[in-house]
C-alpha cells in the first residue's frame, strides 16, 4: 500500500522561528510545506538545508494577509493533494508605534497578517483535518499578547487574539481528534528583534530569569513536541517559551 507522507505546513518559514520549526518538523519525518512572502532566496535556503539533512520540503509564495490567496493555495496545493497532519501559523510582522500615534493602516496590517492570516489558514486546515479526523494546529502567539508591551498595541492585540482563537478552535475541533495549541515565545534572536538597541536588549534581558534572549530552536522544539504523538491529550493550551518570565 502507498501511504502518503504526512505533511506539515509552516507559514513564514523562510527565516527565524519558522525556519527552525520547518527544520525540526522535517527531522521528525514530516514533509514540510513552507511559505514566504518577500524573501524567496531565504525560503530556498531553508529547503536546501532540510534536504541536506535528508528531509523533504517545498517552498511556496503566500501572503497570509490575503484571504483569497490563502484559500486558493489550499485548493491548489493541499486539499486532496497531501495528508495535512500539522499546521503551524507562524507568519508574523510588527509595525510598532505608541498608541496615540498609531496609524490605522499599521494597526490593520498587523491584525491582517498576524491574526486574520492565521484564522484564514486555520479555517482551511480545520475543514481538511476534521474530515480526516486528525491533525495538529499550533499558533505562534507571543509573551507580548500575554503581558502587553508599550509601543506594540497592534501586535499585542493580534497575539492576544490568537490565544482566544486557539482556545475556541480547540473546543470546536477536539471531537475530531484535532488539537489546537499556542506557543508564546518570549524575546527570541531573529530578524524581528535584531533592530533592538543594546540598551533595550539589556533592559529585556534584565527581566528574563534565565538572563538571555531565546534562540529560534528553543521555540521550534516546543512546536515539534505539540505536533508529535506525545502531545495528543494537550489542546487549548498556551505553552510559554520565554526563559521564565511570569505572565
Ligand atoms: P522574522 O524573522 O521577522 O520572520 C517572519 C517570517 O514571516 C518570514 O518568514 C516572513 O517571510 C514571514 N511573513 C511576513 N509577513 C508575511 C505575510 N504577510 N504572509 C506570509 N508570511 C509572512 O520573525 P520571527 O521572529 O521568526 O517570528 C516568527 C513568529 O514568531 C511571528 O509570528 C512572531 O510574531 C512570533 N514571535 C517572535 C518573537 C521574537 O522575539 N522574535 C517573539 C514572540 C513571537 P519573508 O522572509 O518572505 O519576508
Amino acid at each position: 500500500m502507498n501511504v502518503p507522507t504526512a505533511t506539515a505546513l509552516v507559514t513564514g518559514a523562510s527565516r527565524g522561528i519558522g525556519r527552525a520549526v520547518a527544520q525540526c518538523l522535517a527531522r521528525d519525518g514530516f514533509e514540510v510545506y513552507l511559505t514566504y512572502v518577500s524573501k524567496p532566496e531565504e525560503a530556498a535556503q531553508t529547503v536546501k538545508e532540510i534536504e541536506k539533512q535528508g528531509g523533504k520540503a517545498r517552498a511556496f509564495h503566500l501572503d497570509v494577509g490575503d484571504a483569497q490567496a490563502v484559500s486558493e493555495f489550499f485548493a491548489a496545493e493541499i486539499k486532496d493533494k497531501v495528508q495535512l497532519a500539522v499546521l503551524v501559523n507562524n507568519a508574523g510582522i510588527t509595525k510598532d508605534g505608541f498608541l496615540i500615534r498609531m496609524r490605522d493602516e499599521d494597526f490593520d496590517r498587523v491584525l491582517a497578517v498576524n491574526l486574520r492570516g492565521a484564522f484564514a489558514c486555520l479555517r482551511e486546515a480545520a475543514k481538511i483535518m476534521s474530515k480526516q479526523r486528525g491533525g495538529r494546529i499550533i499558533n505562534i502567539s507571543s509573551v507580548v499578547g500575554q503581558m502587553g508591551n508599550a509601543g506594540q498595541i497592534n501586535y499585542a492585540a493580534a497575539k492576544a487574539g490568537l490565544i482566544g482563537m486557539t482556545k475556541s478552535a480547540a473546543k470546536e475541533l477536539a471531537g475530531r481528534n484535532v488539537t489546537v495549541n499556542a506557543v508564546a515565545p518570549g524575546f527570541i534572536e531573529t530578524d524581528m528583534t535584531a533592530a533592538l538597541s543594546e540598551e533595550v536588549r539589556a533592559a529585556y534581558v534584565e527581566h528574563i530569569p534565565v538572563k538571555r534572549l531565546g534562540q529560534a530552536r528553543d521555540v521550534a522544539e516546543a512546536v515539534a513536541f505539540l505536533a508529535s504523538d506525545k502531545a495528543g491529550y494537550i489542546t487549548g493550551q498556551v505553552l510559554a517559551v520565554n526563559g521564565g518570565m511570569y505572565c
